[in-house]
């Protein structure tokens, strides 16, 4: 979907930063049906502005180490391309992908990759370490943390408080 009320001169950081936080709403809307898994989400968002990627955490639903909200939703994105390179692509995630998941992000040579809150255990997006910024690999995507941190952090809490 083409957001129209951007128009095409806009590329502003103010603008982009309203997509970032809409996109991140879709984001903690997706996450809310995590059912018994950890709640993250995320979406893949393509150079036109349209989704072509949505993932939710069922690592405990599948029992699938793998099946992370951004490698779900990177599958999708490569699947409805019919291509694995997505590089006109953000994928926006609710908490910091984790050291496989970036390591998918810069295989899938997404352009950005915006996410909410931090993980101080296991992100490996600038906590634990920094995957897309590691200039011994060919693809740096650029990195935008902390997008609706709060409530991103919020859901994890309430989840982890109610078990
Ligand atoms: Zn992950």
């Amino acid at each position: 979907m083409v957001d129209a009320s951007v128009p095409p001169f806009a590329h502003s950081v103010a603008s982009q930063r309203e997509r970032d936080i809409a996109r991140m709403r879709d984001c903690l809307q997706l996450a809310r049906v995590a059912g018994d898994d950890v709640p993250i989400a995320a979406v893949v968002v393509d150079g036109g502005g349209a989704v072509i990627g949505r993932g939710v955490n069922r690592r405990e639903r599948d029992g699938d180490p793998t099946a992370h909200a951004e490698v779900l939703a990177l599958r999708e994105a490569g699947r409805a391309r019919r291509a694995w390179n997505l590089g006109d692509c953000t994928l926006y995630v609710t908490l910091e992908p984790c050291t496989m998941c970036a390591g998918a992000l810069v295989l899938a040579r997404v352009q950005r990759v915006v996410f909410g809150a931090w993980d101080e255990k296991a992100g490996a997006c600038g906590s634990l370490r920094d995957v897309p910024r590691d200039r011994r690999l060919n693809h740096r995507p650029e990195v935008q943390g902390g997008v609706l941190e709060g409530e991103c952090s919020a859901l994890l809490r309430e989840f982890f408080g109610g078990l």
